[in-house]
């Protein structure tokens, strides 16, 4: 199949990069000239622009930071015209951005109207998750749409929801990371404290780890340096999920929790607790840096 790639960072760059692996025919473009580089070194084509991209494509795939990207990237913005004026009746867009579920709506209507099919398919499971092809798709579409859309996705994931209609993937995805953000600030929390009182990192860990507090970032993505070697906490908060696109997400669970007067004071919580991380200098860094708010000095 030719697939079109937009947006190369930490998680659209690997999913490219495995679909071209499993023999798709990839056109890829990202505005930054180093993430190009890095797909270009794996083989894949890069486009000159994404409207380059798009040419042939019979499906176009986006992994953009947020609303205002995916949004601008298909619709236009400042008085340019958007991509979708370039591509072509019956193809199939997949955004899997984290984004708000009625941005999504709103592209996937003038989408329509433009003959093209649009689905929602945000995703869960990191960069490890990106890199290993099992990350877990939400989406949000017709049951035929997702159909048609699986074979795609199953070679970048091991597990695909069909979470409801368009926007329902994005309602799905920010519950879900709204959860991680509660969790990663709790699990900062237990161990900066289970420390602070002379324990081992490690020790303290993996006894949570098997006992009922346990969860995600105990098992796979530890906030203390050193737990776990292939986790961002070990090489400096550099990579992975950044703080500023953590405190994007708990913004859109706060809206949609005020749309429908939900109460969700923990998230709310959570997102002030990012929000201060962020100001202090750390929005580029990965969201487990958060433990930084709550450890000793010295
Ligand atoms: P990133 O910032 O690393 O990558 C985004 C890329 O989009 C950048 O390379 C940027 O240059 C490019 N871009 C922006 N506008 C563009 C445009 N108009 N045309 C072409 N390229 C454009 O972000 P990421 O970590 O890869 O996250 C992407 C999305 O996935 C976000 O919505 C994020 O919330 C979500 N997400 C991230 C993770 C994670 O662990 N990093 C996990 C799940 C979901």
């Amino acid at each position: 199949m030719q697939i079109a790639f937009i947006g190369l960072g930490h998680m659209g760059g690997p999913m490219a990069i495995n679909l071209h692996k499993a023999g798709h025919g990839v056109r890829a473009f990202d505005l930054s000239q180093d993430a190009c580089a890095q797909v270009k070194a794996q083989g894949l084509t890069v486009a000159a622009s994404s409207e380059d991209a798009v040419r042939g494509a019979e499906v176009v795939i986006s992994m953009l930071p947020a609303s205002a990207h995916v949004e601008g990237l298909y619709l236009g913005r400042d008085g340019q015209g958007g991509l979708l004026a370039h591509i072509a009746k019956g193809t199939l867009v997949i955004d899997s951005s984290t984004i708000a579920a009625a941005t999504s709506q709103k592209v996937a209507k003038a989408c329509e109207a433009a003959g093209v099919t649009f689905i929602d398919a945000p995703v869960s499971g990191g960069v490890g998750g990106a890199v290993a092809g099992t990350l877990t798709f939400m989406v949000g579409g017709s049951a035929a749409d997702l159909e048609r859309a699986r074979p795609v996705l199953e070679k970048m994931g091991a597990n695909i929801f069909h979470a409801g209609s368009v926007g329902a993937g994005q309602t799905a995805k920010i519950c879900n990371n709204m959860l991680l953000g509660i969790l990663m600030a709790g699990t900062s929390e237990a161990i900066a404290l289970g420390v602070a009182n002379g324990l081992d990192p490690k020790v303290l860990s993996e006894i949570m780890r098997r006992s009922s507090g346990g969860n995600w970032a105990l098992e796979k993505y530890n906030p203390y340096p050193g737990v776990h070697e292939a986790a961002p906490a070990s090489k400096g908060y550099a990579g992975g999920f950044g703080t500023d696109l953590m405190l994007k997400d708990l913004g859109l669970a706060q809206e949609a929790a005020t749309a429908v007067r939900a109460s969700t004071p923990l998230g709310g919580l959570a997102r002030a607790l990012y929000a201060a991380h962020s100001l202090a200098g750390h929005g580029g860094e990965d969201f487990s840096s958060v433990i930084k708010m709550v450890q000793k000095k010295g």
